[in-house]
């Protein structure tokens, strides 16, 4: 699928909860969260037949987020059912990697190529910190089964403020060298005032290289993080949906203040 500015689109992010276990002090606040009803979640086979479409349009590439993807229920199964799709060449998931010790054999068995995890510091204080209250060393544990259970390459996503030489951010180098990671800095962003920039390591973040549409947890699907627009997959149907999305992709990102991390999938 080509856009109006010739981009080939074929990468979606599948946002299946905005359900999170941390409570990232850039991403999600600590309360007052208005968090999506169970009813306007959806399904696993809705999120398995959009996914259908998608490809069948020329998606080629899926990533799985949240939220935080492993704590909804079943996430293997979901998995599962869209490794099966013939035409994903690339199938990923982001996570914080909190439950990843938990479930690394089982999503690999079921389909799973490669994990991201997020990982800012190796100094458990400060870990606990930005995370409000998470213990790094279920997130260790977790990188560790990833490799043993074969999602390679495990990346490491690695937000920083403003720049990798931070001190938090060189440990955290060290440590992907150490140990075999692949790492990619992402530096903060601010969805509302429309602060962006490209990421360290990856395309993410340049305009002009995206090839991305996301699909949140309810429903919406949104050709561009930073912007409000979204189409409502079940109200419009899978197809007009993606073909909205895609005639309608904003040429650059400028500002989203309906929408956060948690919520979209990042
Ligand atoms: N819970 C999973 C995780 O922690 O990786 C997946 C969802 S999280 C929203 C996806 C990515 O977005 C993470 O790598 C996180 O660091 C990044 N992220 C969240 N808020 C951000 C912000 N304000 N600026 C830049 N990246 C952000």
């Amino acid at each position: 699928m080509y856009d109006n500015f010739n981009r080939n689109i074929n990468y979606l992010r599948i946002s299946i909860t905005d359900r999170c276990n941390l409570r990232c002090t850039y991403c999600m606040p600590e309360e007052g969260i208005k968090l999506l009803r169970h009813e306007d979640i959806l399904s696993y086979d809705e999120i398995k037949e959009f996914t259908e479409v998608a490809v069948s349009k020329g998606v080629k590439k899926v990533r799985i987020t949240g939220g935080e993807p492993l704590v909804r229920k079943g996430v293997v199964t979901l998995v599962g059912m869209i490794s099966e799709i013939t035409g994903i060449s690339d199938l990923s998931i982001t996570t914080n990697g909190i439950l990843l010790k938990q479930f690394a054999h089982e999503l690999k068995a079921a389909g799973l190529k490669r994990v991201n995890i997020s990982l800012d510091t190796i100094d458990p204080e400060r870990f606990k910190v930005v995370t409000r209250n998470g213990n790094i060393t279920d997130v260790l544990e977790g990188i560790k089964a990833a490799k043993d259970a074969g999602l390679l390459p495990v990346k490491i996503n690695c937000v920083i403020k403003k720049s990798k030489e931070e001190p938090e951010a060189i440990a955290v180098t060290r440590f992907c060298k150490e140990n075999d990671l692949e790492i990619r800095y992402i530096r903060q962003m601010d969805l509302v005032k429309g602060h962006f920039s490209t990421v360290d390591g990856g395309i993410g973040g340049n305009c002009s290289l995206c090839n991305r549409l996301r699909l949140t947890a309810n429903g919406k699907l949104k050709p561009c993080l930073f912007n409000n627009i979204g189409f409502d997959v079940r109200e419009l149907g899978y197809e007009r949906a993606i073909e909205l999305a895609v005639g309608q992709k904003p040429e650059c990102g400028s500002v989203n203040n309906t929408g956060a991390f948690y919520n979209i999938g990042g």
